[in-house]
C-alpha cells in the first residue's frame, strides 16, 4: 500500500488533502493518507482567538472575494451560510501629524480617473502633472518581471508612487515596491499600459472588475476564519492526523522516503507533499546542493497587535476602515485596521477593535522586536494615541509575532522557484513542494495550489 505524506497543516496541506481523502473515497483506492503538523492545532497562519466577545483573527483575516468566488471551496466545504463580508468603507494615509482620505476611485493607490487625481490631497500640484505624463509615455523598455516601482515611478513620477501608491501597496504586498516584479503583484498595470496606452485609463475602464460588489471585496466567516481550517478537518475522515507531530529529517529508502519527527518516531512514504515554509522545507534535507537552491527564498517579519476598548467604534472617524503610515517616522506602525468597523461579527458589543501592523520593513521594528510584550503594547498604545487620539486603557489585547513568516516575493522568484523543483523533481522524485513560500501567499492561492500538488500525486499514483 502507498503511503501519501503531507507535512504541514496549513491551508495548503489541508487543501491538498482534502483532494487526496476524496480521491481515496470516491475511487475506493487501497492507500494510506497521513497529515503531519508540529503545531497542536492547524490552520498555520489561519489562528482566531476569541476573547470577551470580541473575535480576532492572529493571522489572516480575510479572503479575496473575487477569487473566491472563481473558485468552488467554500460551496464544497459547505460555508455558504457562514460568510460574511467586509463592510465598505475608506482608507486613510496618516501623513504630517494627521489622517488623510485616500481618493476616491483609487485602486490601490493607484488614480483611476483623471478627477480622482485632481482631488488627492495627499500630493501637490506639481506632483499631479507629472503624474499625467501616464497619458503620453510609451512602455519601451519594461517587461512583467520588472520591478512594478520602477514602472510606477517611470510613468507617475515619484512622488503620486511615493506619496500614496506605495504606502497601499507595500503594504498589500509585504515589501519595498522596487524589490517587487509586476509579475507577483499587479499584473493588470502592464496589460492596462499596453491595451489603453495609460494605466489611469485602465484602471477608469475597468472599473467594474475592481468595484463590483458593492465594495464587498473581502469575505470571513461568522464565527472566524478558522471555520475554514474546522471545515476541512472535519471533512478529513480517511486520513490519520498527526499534531504536534514535527518533521526533523527526510531520508531516501529502498522505495521511497523516511521522514524522521522531533521525538524519534519515523514514517516511510512514497509521496511526500511539503506544505511548509521554504526554510522549514530546507532544513529537512542533508543535501549542499538543494539547500544552496533554497537560499534566495526570503522571508520578512510581522508583529500583529490588536487592542480591544469599551468605547463605541463610532469614535472614530465616519465610513472610515484603518489607516496606512506614510512616512515612518512619524508612527510606529505600518498600518492600523479598525476591525470592529470592517468587519462587524468580530465585536458582539460594537466597541471598538482595532489591529496594528508592525512590520520589520519599518525602521523602527529593529528596537521593536527586542521588546517585551509590555513595552511593545506600550508603543501599540502610544500609536493609538498619536493618530486617533484615545486615551483609554484597553479592555484586552493580542499579540502575534510573526518572525520570519512572511514570504518574499523577489524579482527573482520564479526562476527561483522553478530551478528548485527541477533539482527536486530530478533527485527527489515523490516530494512536492506546495504552500505560500512558492505559488502566491493569498489563502485562495494556496487552496488552489494544494489542490493541484493533490492531483499531480493521484496522476502519477
Ligand atoms: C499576519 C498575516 C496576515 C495575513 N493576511 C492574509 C489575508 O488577510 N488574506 C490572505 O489571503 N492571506 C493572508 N495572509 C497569508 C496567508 O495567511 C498565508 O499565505 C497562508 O495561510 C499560508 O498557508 P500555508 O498552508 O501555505 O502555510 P502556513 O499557514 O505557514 O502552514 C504551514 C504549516 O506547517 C507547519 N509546519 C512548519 N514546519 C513543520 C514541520 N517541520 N513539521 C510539521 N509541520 C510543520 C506550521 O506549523 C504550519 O501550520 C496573511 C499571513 C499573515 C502571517
Amino acid at each position: 500500500m502507498k503511503t501519501v505524506l503531507v507535512i504541514g497543516g496549513g491551508v495548503t496541506g489541508l487543501s491538498a488533502m482534502y483532494e487526496l481523502n476524496k480521491w481515496k473515497k470516491e475511487n475506493n483506492q487501497d492507500i494510506r493518507l497521513v497529515l503531519a503538523e508540529s503545531a497542536e492545532q492547524l490552520g498555520g497562519k489561519i489562528r482566531t482567538v476569541r476573547e470577551g466577545g470580541f473575535t480576532i483573527e492572529a493571522g489572516a483575516d480575510s479572503i479575496v472575494a473575487r477569487k473566491a468566488d472563481s473558485m468552488n471551496f467554500i460551496q464544497e466545504l459547505g460555508l455558504e451560510e457562514e460568510v460574511v463580508y467586509n463592510a465598505a468603507g475608506r482608507s486613510y494615509i496618516y501623513t504630517e501629524g494627521e489622517l488623510k482620505l485616500i481618493p476616491a476611485d483609487a485602486v490601490f493607490g493607484i488614480p483611476a480617473s483623471v478627477e480622482s487625481l485632481a482631488k488627492s490631497t495627499l500630493v501637490s500640484a506639481e506632483g499631479k502633472v507629472e503624474a499625467l505624463k501616464d497619458f503620453y509615455t510609451k512602455n519601451d523598455r519594461f517587461t512583467k518581471n520588472d520591478s512594478i516601482g520602477d514602472f510606477l515611478e517611470h510613468f507617475f513620477g515619484k512622488e503620486l508612487v511615493e506619496k500614496q501608491i506605495a504606502p497601499v501597496l507595500s503594504g498589500v504586498y509585504s515589501g519595498n515596491l522596487s524589490d517587487l516584479t509586476i509579475a507577483s503583484t499587479l499584473p493588470q498595470v502592464f496589460d492596462y499600459k499596453e491595451k489603453y496606452g495609460s494605466i489611469i485609463r485602465g484602471f477608469e475602464e475597468n472599473k467594474k472588475v475592481f468595484q463590483s460588489g458593492g465594495g464587498k471585496k473581502f469575505l470571513s466567516f461568522k464565527k472566524g476564519l478558522d471555520a475554514l481550517i474546522d471545515a476541512y478537518e472535519e471533512r478529513l475522515d480517511e486520513t490519520e492526523i498527526l499534531k504536534n507531530k514535527q518533521a526533523v529529517k527526510i531520508e531516501k529508502s529502498d522505495h521511497g522516503y523516511i521522514v524522521v519527527f522531533s521525538n524519534g518516531e519515523t514514517l516511510e512514504a512514497d509521496h511526500i507533499v511539503l506544505s511548509i515554509p521554504h526554510n522549514a522545507a530546507e532544513s529537512l534535507f542533508d543535501d549542499k546542493e538543494l539547500k544552496a537552491e533554497f537560499e534566495p527564498l526570503k522571508n520578512s517579519s510581522l508583529i500583529s497587535i490588536y487592542l480591544a476598548y469599551d468605547i463605541p467604534d463610532s469614535e472614530l472617524p465616519e465610513d472610515g476602515t484603518g489607516f496606512i503610515t506614510a512616512n515612518t517616522a512619524e508612527l510606529t506602525c505600518n498600518a492600523c485596521t479598525w476591525t470592529s468597523r470592517k468587519w462587524k461579527h468580530t465585536s458582539e458589543s460594537g466597541n471598538l477593535l482595532v489591529r496594528l501592523f508592525y512590520k520589520s520593513s519599518h525602521p523602527a521594528f529593529a528596537s521593536l522586536k527586542e521588546m517585551n510584550e509590555e513595552e511593545m503594547l506600550q508603543a501599540a498604545l502610544a500609536d493609538i494615541e498619536k493618530s486617533l487620539g484615545i486615551t483609554a486603557e484597553p479592555l484586552a489585547s493580542e499579540l502575534t509575532k510573526w518572525t520570519e513568516k512572511m514570504p518574499n516575493y523577489l524579482i527573482s522568484h520564479p526562476e527561483t522557484v522553478a530551478t528548485l523543483e527541477s533539482r527536486l523533481g530530478r533527485e527527489y522524485p515523490g516530494i512536492w513542494l506546495a504552500g505560500c513560500s512558492y505559488y502566491g501567499v493569498g489563502i485562495p492561492d494556496c487552496i488552489k495550489n494544494g489542490a493541484e500538488t493533490a492531483g499531480k500525486i493521484i496522476e502519477s499514483l
